[in-house]
């Protein structure tokens, strides 16, 4: 029906008929890229992306980890048309030994955000994940809550590749998550291996998740690991627990003080809390914060976001030239040949290097 103010005779403020906005997809070449599973257009993920379309960020997300050339060209398209609506969220890592809790803690953070009406996206990195055919990490039902949640987006780790792959692949997946409105990007990894690194080099804050137990609570805790956390958070202070939390968390305390000062000029925290129980948990966030105003005033938070874009620079020119090497087949062969003659005692591993080395620059 008519709007009365569509009447010619009508005087007051006129609304107009309106047209139907025709899809921004032609059905019909949707239907057919969907059969032969083809792509949409770099400009059609980014509008989706910037609409805040989860499936388009899912499936853009998958260009990304895909190991097709015609799709990583595809997918770098898109990264740099949004990269200008990137940036904008709050970065947390989260590592910790398996067991220690970080998918009951994520739910609960996450439950914490939500109440704040916060779009928060769970990535990880999770460098076994290729051993062990699928995923350990952001597994769904390993987060009850956020699982249903409207304003979250999981995403399990990527699983091809090396490590460094893998972890460039999380660290694009941020950009398109921040464009597609996404305000707090939380980036798990088991804390057993090299991929804390990986995780530090693309997050504000990293936050480490430990446990109290018997004896000496530092025993086979890297110190490395301890020297890039933040924030360190004893879970399961709970029921006949929190006084082994709070005991665990005065040795880390104590222990904090014998690392020399942060680059930061922040001093790491350490608290306790309960992510089964929900407790304690805005005082993590309080802490966040806290480190938030305080890197944003001297300028650290700049600073640090300008030398991981440095690293991910180089690290993505190591990657493609490694890339670029091991995948050709002349190379490859050449490899196989040099391996055995290696093997055999026949050649010395320098003089092999450096043969297959030339081969590869004279081609
Ligand atoms: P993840 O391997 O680090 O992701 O650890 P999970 O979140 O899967 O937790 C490992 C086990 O610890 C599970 O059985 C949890 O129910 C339990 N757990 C996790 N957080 C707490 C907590 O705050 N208190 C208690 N008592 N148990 C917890």
């Amino acid at each position: 029906m008519d709007h009365i103010e569509n009447d010619d005779k009508y005087q007051g403020l006129t609304v107009n008929k309106g047209v139907v906005s025709p899809p921004t997809v032609n059905p019909y070449l949707k239907k057919n890229l969907r059969a032969k599973k083809s792509l949409y257009s770099a400009n059609e993920y980014v509008e989706g992306i910037l609409k805040g379309d989860i499936t388009m960020l899912s499936q853009a997300v998958t260009l990304i980890e895909s190991t097709l050339p015609e799709h990583y060209s595809l997918a770098q398209e898109v990264i740099e048309k949004v990269l200008p609506y990137s940036g904008n969220s709050v970065r947390i890592g989260i590592t910790g030994v398996p067991g220690a809790g970080k998918s009951t803690s994520i739910d609960s953070f996450g439950m914490h955000l939500m109440k704040q009406n916060k779009k928060l996206a769970v990535l990880a990195i999770d460098p076994s994940s290729e051993r062990s055919k699928g995923s350990i990490l952001g597994d769904k039902t390993r987060m009850e809550r956020l699982a249903v949640q409207k304003n979250v987006f999981v995403r399990p780790s990527p699983s091809a590749g090396s490590l460094g792959g893998v972890a460039r692949k999380t660290r694009e997946t941020i950009v398109l998550c921040e464009a597609a409105g996404f305000d707090t990007v939380f980036v798990e990894t088991v804390g057993v291996g090299q991929s804390e690194t990986a995780v530090h080099s693309m997050v504000d804050f990293f936050l480490l998740i430990q446990l109290s137990g018997t004896g000496d609570e530092l025993q086979g805790i890297k110190r490395g690991i301890m020297e890039m956390a933040d924030g360190i958070v004893i879970n399961k202070a709970d029921g006949s627990n929190i006084d082994k939390a709070q005991l665990a968390a005065a040795q880390f305390r104590n222990a904090l003080h014998l690392f020399p000062p942060t680059e930061s000029g922040w001093v790491p925290k350490v608290k306790t809390y309960s992510g089964y129980f929900d407790l304690g948990i805005k005082e993590i966030f309080d802490m966040i914060d806290e480190y938030f105003s305080f890197v944003k005033e001297t300028g650290f938070f700049e600073f640090k976001r300008q030398q991981q874009s440095k690293y991910w620079m180089y690290q993505t020119i190591d990657e493609k030239i490694r890339e670029h090497f091991y995948e050709n087949e002349e190379i490859k062969q050449l490899l196989q040949e040099k391996e055995r003659l290696v093997l055999d005692s026949k050649l010395s591993s320098f003089v092999a290097a450096k043969e297959v080395l030339k081969v590869y620059y004279n081609k």
